[in-house]
């Protein structure tokens, strides 16, 4: 285990923070689909330095540099093609409409909305009551999509942007954001400059870096994700700000669903009591874990690969690092022959760094695919029931199931 040096983004403590992951030439960007092999082995590279501070529990990437960050058309972020991730995205739009009393208009403001996919849900599962949406995002480029009255502001959410949220709003949210966002106390005090009253409620939706340690899953470091918190380090940068969090786990636990508010002048903010000892010892197994793990994974694709091609189910993020991750283990021959997607914008097209080709369902079944390694677990059940409706029976097996 290697000591860090460097003080957290978060609270500045350096003592005793250890490197969790370290890992050279991976791709900047893994929601990219090349249209050749060989634009997509010269996907241009960074280095991950993933640490973890031994005081409010933040996870950072030392070694993310901003300017290598630039999301072009091959960029493709859709994961609306699974059953299980719609209920989820419902499941919080409507979390959202419920924190309103029912007698109660909602005025929505999301920032880093995106292509506003979720502000549309939200204003429709809203039935009338949801009365402005109003979205920021520098990408945003769906303005036709857009419902009746809802705005998106093409621009990144700061200190100018303020004054273009609606007095009378009530929600603030921030799903996915915060992430890829390095400079965590500019875009937190950000966040919380608009919640000047307790009427307004900031959500706030991001991964769980405790979830990642305590299941192992080192294929969720990667290089767009430079700010991974927990639930005590997200309520002590919000605390700073003013705001007192609860924070729930959502999508089986992968991400964390926050709720924050103004600190009523009369409380204190409740004092981190989490248990320190025992989270720093969940950071040290992961690091041990982690090394045996992707060793077990190894040994199990070179033995599988003599019965037959062996595929992954999920051309993301995790997919993306998890076939890169094995490549390097072992002789490339050897190793994943292709990435299943129900993406059709990435089917026929390559993944960045391995060159791993990325296929429909019924070409890998075609191909006589052997066995399949599901990247993500909350979607076991939609993908078996696929292969059966298909007639196609490979072997299953999922990471951290
Ligand atoms: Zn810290």
């Amino acid at each position: 285990m290697t000591n860090a040096k460097n003080p957290c983004p978060i609270c500045a403590n350096f003592d005793g923070n250890i490197v969790l992951v370290a890992r050279k030439n991976i791709p900047t960007l893994q929601n990219v689909a090349l249209s050749s092999r060989e634009k997509a082995m010269d996907f241009p590279t960074g280095k991950l330095t993933i640490i973890r501070c031994a005081k409010c529990s933040f996870v950072w990437n030392a070694d993310f540099e901003q300017d290598k960050i630039l999301y072009d058309d091959g960029y493709n972020n859709d994961v609306t093609f699974s059953n299980y991730y719609v209920s989820h995205l419902e499941e919080m739009a409507d979390r959202i409409i419920q924190s309103v009393p029912p007698d109660e208009d909602i005025h929505f403001v999301e920032i880093g909305c995106g292509e506003a996919d979720f502000l549309r849900l939200v204003v429709e599962r809203a039935k009338g009551r949801c009365v402005s949406a109003i979205g920021f995002d520098p990408s945003f480029t769906s303005e036709e999509k857009l419902p009746k009255g809802a705005v998106v502001h093409k621009t990144f959410f700061g200190p100018d942007q303020v004054k273009l949220v609606p007095d009378a709003t009530n929600v603030v949210c921030s799903r996915h954001t915060i992430e890829h966002v390095p400079d965590v106390h500019s875009f937190v005090s950000a966040l919380a400059a608009p919640m000047t009253t307790q009427a307004r409620t900031l959500f706030v939706e991001t991964p769980d870096a405790n979830w990642i340690l305590k299941n192992t899953a080192f294929q969720d470091f990667f290089y767009e994700h430079c700010s991974i918190y927990t639930p005590e380090s997200m309520s002590r940068i919000l605390g700073e700000y003013g705001l007192s969090a609860k924070t729930t786990a959502v999508y089986g636990g992968q991400y964390m669903w926050t709720e924050a508010n103004l600190l009523a002048k009369t409380s204190a903010l409740e004092s981190d009591e989490f248990d320190l000892k025992a989270a720093q010892e969940l950071a040290e197994t992961y690091v041990d874990e982690s090394v045996r793990m992707l060793n077990d994974w190894s040994s199990f694709i070179r033995k599988r690969s003599q019965k037959g091609p062996v595929a992954i189910w999920g051309a993301a993020s995790k997919g993306v690092t998890f076939t890169l991750l094995m490549s390097q283990i072992q002789a490339p021959l050897l190793g994943i022959d292709c990435a299943i997607d129900l993406n059709e914008a990435k089917q026929k097209c390559f993944m960045p760094i391995t060159g791993t080709p990325i296929i429909s369902p019924e070409a890998a079944q075609k191909m006589g695919v052997a066995t399949v390694i599901i990247m993500n677990p909350n979607y076991i059940d939609e993908i078996k029931n696929m292969a059966v409706s298909m007639g196609w029976s490979p072997e299953f097996v999922a990471l951290n199931e």
